[in-house]
């Protein structure tokens, strides 16, 4: 072993120290919080200089930029670009939700007459998006499975953007993304990857060439259940295209909220790695019961994207997808006899989270609207969060015994 810092840290370490500078405010461990939607200039003659750029000074006005929120983005830009944001050029901005991630990314890039390519299984609110903003706006678009033969089927001349998700929402599929990648080179096209289910621990997309990574960091990258936001990153041109809109389209992350998502990375790395190894046994102790009909999680030989999912992902997550023999009402007997999980919306925390996408995420379908979709009747999702993994199995062998 040689004694020179390793260069690029780990992602446990990016998660914990990536792009801080070397001292802080008021020599502060942590990022201080700075509550302020205005940042006044000494005098006239520095606002002069800053409006000629002669002055770098990254905050003016609230919605433009806040000093907490930056430093917090800049540890996702060294997370999710592997390393020193200014050797890797990868930027972040953080927004007010992933839902304003995905919308003002989109926005930004796209204009009437253009073509956007989704995969099926993309998250309910970005498809509803597509059908009614998009729309509107005259870009066409099509949502097509998850497989590159799909994709490439779809592709126009005017196709501008491939916009994905791995793993999917709720049968953790995992399309070949360096498939994709190579589709759009030489097309202009660019490739957006929502990356929620799989987090810079367990998957960096931008490493395969990917433009794009959105994140609804109210899931695993704020981990607690207590915050709501999202993040778009890439190279440092793109982004800034993106962080322009965020400041007409207004939906900024706040100090506070910052604050929160910055300290819930610090553990980000020990977080995933105990979702990833619960999740795991609790999907192969489901496959193998006598009451559980089929189980989804993507490191399960039984997955059908298996092959992309060892490829891509260093972790399955924590999500796992399973339907009872008996479908829709055994379901809810068992949903209802657990007792660690809540019966809640939601992922990635730290609190295990279950539900019935029948009875919550696509109940306003109808059954109708839920085969058309491929949401199947019985279907439980589990979000397994960091109890004990021999608590969580005991809870659910006991549930499982009673229904
Ligand atoms: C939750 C989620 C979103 C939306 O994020 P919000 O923070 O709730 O707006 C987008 N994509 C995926 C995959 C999600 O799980």
């Amino acid at each position: 072993m040689s004694d020179e810092p390793r260069d690029p840290p780990g992602p446990s370490t990016l998660s914990v120290h990536g792009g801080e500078p070397a001292i802080r405010a008021g020599r502060s461990i942590t990022e201080p919080v700075v509550f302020a939607s205005t940042f006044p200039f000494a005098d006239t003659a520095e606002l002069h200089a800053f409006m000629q750029r002669e002055l770098e000074r990254p905050e003016e006005y609230g919605r433009y930029g806040n000093p907490t929120v930056a430093a917090v983005a800049a540890r996702l830009a060294a997370l999710e670009g592997g390393g020193d944001p200014a050797q890797t050029g990868v930027e972040a901005v953080l927004m007010a939700s992933g839902m304003a991630a995905i919308t003002t990314t989109l926005l930004a890039m796209l204009r009437a007459g253009q073509h956007v390519v989704f995969t099926a299984d993309v998250y309910r609110k970005t498809r509803l998006f597509a059908r009614s903003y998009l729309d509107k706006f005259g870009v066409e678009f099509d949502i097509v499975e998850p497989s590159l033969a799909a994709i490439e089927a779809a592709l126009r001349d005017e196709t501008r953007i491939i916009f994905t998700e791995a793993p999917t929402n709720p049968y953790l599929r995992v399309v070949d993304l360096e498939g994709v990648v190579a589709l759009a080179r030489g097309r202009r096209i660019k490739t957006i990857v929502d990356a929620t289910f799989a987090t810079p621990i367990n998957m960096r997309p931008l490493s395969l060439g990917v433009d794009l990574v959105v994140h609804s960091t109210t899931k695993y990258l704020g981990g607690h259940n207590d915050l709501l936001g999202g993040v778009v990153l890439g190279k440092a041109g793109i982004v800034g295209a993106i962080r322009e809109q965020v400041g007409t389209l207004g939906a900024v992350c706040d100090p506070h909220n910052a604050f929160l998502l910055g300290r819930g990375l610090k553990t980000l790395g020990l977080r995933v790695e105990r979702h990833n190894h619960s999740a795991l046994a609790l999907a192969r102790m489901l496959e193998a019961h006598p009451k559980i009909a089929r189980v989804w999680y993507p490191l399960l030989e039984s997955h059908e994207d298996h092959a992309h999912a060892r490829a891509l992902l260093r972790g399955g997550g924590g999500v796992i997808s399973f339907e009872v023999v008996g479908g829709l009402a055994t379901g809810t007997r068992l949903v209802d006899a657990l007792r660690i999980p809540k019966l809640a919306p939601s992922l990635g925390g730290v609190e295990s989270l279950v539900e019935q996408p029948a009875l919550m995420s696509f109940y306003d379908q109808g059954p109708e609207g839920r085969a058309a979709l491929g949401i199947r009747e019985g279907l439980i999702r589990y979000a397994v969060g960091i109890e004990d993994l021999e608590d969580l199995e005991a809870d659910l062998r006991a549930a499982l015994d009673q229904v």
